[in-house]
């Protein structure tokens, strides 16, 4: 870290600044230039991670040389990390493909979707139980039913099953039946749910909030990280522009940018970004073009009758066709999806 002080800082208040620093167990090199003088830490910058050092008389500013995000950083794990869901590996050369309606609706549906994206070549199923909904007048989900559905469904089609938790409170029952959990965008600044899945070691899906920064992202995920739990994936799924051409605004930087910084594998969810089905398969493609290592969309088999983003969703033969796409684009960058372990049928997934 480097405290820079201001112009005409007095010898008393470098001498404070000194102190300070002393006083919390590191060294401090001061170096006077022409126009500033400036004051090196040396030692454990997370020492003062919660000092007010900028509230001292005489700083001008204090420029931390480490990321806050410590156990997310890259500096931290320069290798990256490869997340296992149920025996289908995401992340390190892996892509997740994750579909499945936006509600779990019936057993029936869920059924019927899941036979098809499985044929289609994903190797997750999605479906939210517990719906974050911005008006409580709309559909809120089928809370535990929901959970035993999907769950079944995901083993008689030997695929592992994700599904969003909303509340502290219902991490308990979640954990129960999902393979892994996902924190919506609306939650990913929701610290003590963060805290909660961070206590277990189930993987978690972090959806980048709609206003979240990149560092805002992996600030929340280092609140999972710190817990203990390092299984995180983090998901781009558009923020919000002042363009109302699509639902959200699709950062497709943001999946550089976060390897970059980041160990932590990171897909992208062109569903909710885009909000429109003729954009998905360009933003899916363009996702993994840039890296990322998977794919979230949502699939229904009556797109009309869908209960909560029927407007967005693609229909099977669309996902079909898109994730045929995917598999091409993914051989001709070397990457593999990762087979479900228990998978009964394997038609045109690439083994890993
Ligand atoms: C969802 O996955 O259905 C969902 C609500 O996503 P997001 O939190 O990204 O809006
Ligand atoms: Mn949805």
């Amino acid at each position: 870290m480097i405290i820079v002080l201001k112009p005409g800082v007095t010898e008393d208040q470098i001498a404070h600044v000194i102190d300070r620093v002393e006083s919390l167990g590191l060294r401090a090199h001061l170096s006077r230039g022409t126009y500033r003088t400036i004051v090196g830490v040396i030692g454990d910058e997370s020492q003062l991670q919660s000092a007010p050092l900028e509230a001292i008389p005489g700083v001008a500013q204090v420029v931390p040389i480490l990321p806050p995000y410590k156990l997310a950083s890259s500096e931290a794990h320069p290798e990256p990390s490869v997340v296992e869901v149920a025996g289908v590996k995401i992340g390190g050369g892996y892509l997740a493909m994750i579909a499945g309606p936006c509600a779990v609706e019936s057993a029936e549906r869920m059924d019927a979707i899941a036979g098809a994206v499985k044929a289609a070549g994903a190797n997750l199923l999605r479906g939210g139980a517990f719906k974050p909904r911005t008006s409580p007048y709309a559909y809120q989900g089928m809370g535990e039913d929901g959970l035993k559905i999907l769950r079944e469904t995901g083993d008689q089609h030997g695929l592992p099953i994700v599904t969003e938790v909303m509340d502290p409170r219902r991490v308990e029952l979640v954990y129960r039946y999902t393979d892994m959990f996902q924190i919506g965008a609306r939650n990913m600044q929701n610290f003590n749910l963060l805290t909660e899945v961070g206590q277990t070691r189930k993987p978690v899906l972090l959806k980048r909030g709609m206003s979240a920064t990149i560092k805002d992202l992996l600030m929340s995920a280092e609140y999972i990280l710190s817990e203990g739990n390092s299984n995180v994936v983090l998901c781009e799924r558009g923020i919000k522009s002042f363009d109302n051409s699509a639902r959200n605004l699709f950062d497709v930087a943001a999946v550089p940018a976060c390897k970059v910084l980041s160990h932590l594998p990171i897909i992208v969810d062109p569903s909710h970004a885009t909000g429109r089905p003729d954009l998905i398969p360009a933003c899916a493609l363009a996702g993994v073009a840039a890296g990322a290592d998977g794919v979230h969309i949502e699939v229904h088999n009556c797109p009309e009758e869908a209960l909560s983003d029927g407007p967005q969703a693609l229909l099977p033969h669309q996902y079909a066709a898109l994730a045929a796409q995917i598999r091409a684009l993914a051989a001709l960058l070397g990457k593999a999806i990762s087979v479900p372990a228990d998978s009964k049928h394997n038609a045109g997934q690439t083994g890993g």
